[in-house]
């Protein structure tokens, strides 16, 4: 197979091509880099089945092409991030919005297979857990930055239904819940690789809020693994499947346990969210996934733990670190990594 990963230089997606080049197909990627790395793609990039595009989807003549040369396409272009889009709201509106419906319209011409990348967050501030794929989406004001996430990415799956329903193109929906691993930057507020990095230099371990709410951690390739068993399957076409784990974690035990397992020094702080992000931010108190559906299609479990998570970022960040020991995360500076370091 021919397939075309939109994002494929960012954390999912690179991990993504690589499993398909493993599996023989030949496999396209289009990233403009706004937040995926070339780092990402060193390894496969001399890969006799492997072709890269350092642009954006918005660079419709190339879109058309690659979409016209692959059989699958997987979009996984976007703005992510809980602090870049609450920084960047226009970029995350337009930047999802936008991208998804040239994809889609592209795909439209030869009715090409599209998998679209959801995620958790349009389930907004639905306090009953576990979340099923047709529950009700509960989101919150349009003066706070957040939804517009939530809200852009809902619009991104209203999209692909629709052009199922109406034009008869093949789409799946993922909605992935909080996927980890190594690659991944703290750069845009992810926690995991952030409190890890902070363990490992030394700096104070950052819990926002009063650390109670939860999250359930998946491993990239765990949720590669789904990604690719839901995106060609045929009863998959025009549905929507939860991909993530339902084993929850406070984010204070877990800032707990990365300083254990890092052996780190570091304290364990809580920040108020307003600090943390901006002025009445709201989180979600808990986000566990309902798997029965993508279980009943494709047998999905994940199958890696939270500890063997915890070490694969573990040793991802610390060589990092060694590469590039004084990179701040977005909103710190270089000065106090420095000095914290020493
Ligand atoms: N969080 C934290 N410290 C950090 C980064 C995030 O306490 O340095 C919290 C964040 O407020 C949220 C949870 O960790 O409650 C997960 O955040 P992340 O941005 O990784 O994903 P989200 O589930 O919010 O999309």
């Amino acid at each position: 197979m021919r397939i075309l990963i939109t994002g494929g230089a960012g954390f999912i997606g690179s991990h993504l091509a690589e499993r398909h080049l493993e599996s023989g197909d030949e496999v396209y990627i289009l990233d403009d880099l706004s937040t995926g790395s070339i780092d990402n793609i060193h390894h496969i990039k001399g890969h006799p089945k492997f072709t890269y595009h350092l642009d954006s989807v918005s660079n419709s003549y190339l879109s058309a092409e690659l979409v016209d040369r692959c059989d699958l396409i997987y979009h996984l272009a976007a703005a992510v991030g809980v602090r870049l889009i609450v920084e960047s709201p226009v970029r995350t509106i337009e930047t999802n919005i936008r991208s998804t419906e040239i994809v889609l319209g592209l795909a439209a011409k030869k009715r090409k297979r599209v998998l679209i990348a959801s995620t958790s967050e349009v389930y907004g501030k639905r306090e009953k857990v576990p979340f099923r794929e047709d529950d009700d989406l509960v989101m919150g004001p349009t003066n706070k930055g957040r939804w517009s996430y939530a809200c852009s990415k809902a619009i991104d799956e209203f999209l692909a239904i629709a052009y199922w329903k109406e034009k008869h193109v093949p789409t799946v929906i993922a909605r992935l819940f909080n996927t980890v691993g190594p690659r991944q930057t703290g750069r845009y507020g992810m926690v995991i690789p952030n409190l890890v990095r902070q363990a490992l230099v030394g700096e104070e371990l950052t819990v926002f809020g009063d650390g109670a709410q939860t999250r359930c951690f998946t491993h990239v390739s765990d949720a590669v693994g789904a990604l690719m068993g839901i995106a060609s399957h045929p009863e998959a076409v025009g549905q929507v499947y939860n991909i993530g784990s339902t084993r929850e974690i406070s984010i204070l035990e877990l800032a707990e346990r990365i300083k254990h397992l890092t052996g780190s020094s570091s304290r364990i702080v809580l920040v108020p969210y307003d600090q943390a992000y901006e002025e009445g931010f709201e989180d979600m108190m808990r986000r566990v996934p309902d798997l029965f559906k993508i279980n009943a299609l494709i047998g999905y479990e994940p199958k890696i733990g939270l500890d063997d998570i915890l070490e694969s970022v573990i040793e991802d960040q610390r060589a990092r670190l060694a590469d590039h020991p004084y990179r701040a995360p977005m909103g710190g500076t270089k000065q106090s990594v420095v000095q914290r370091a020493v």
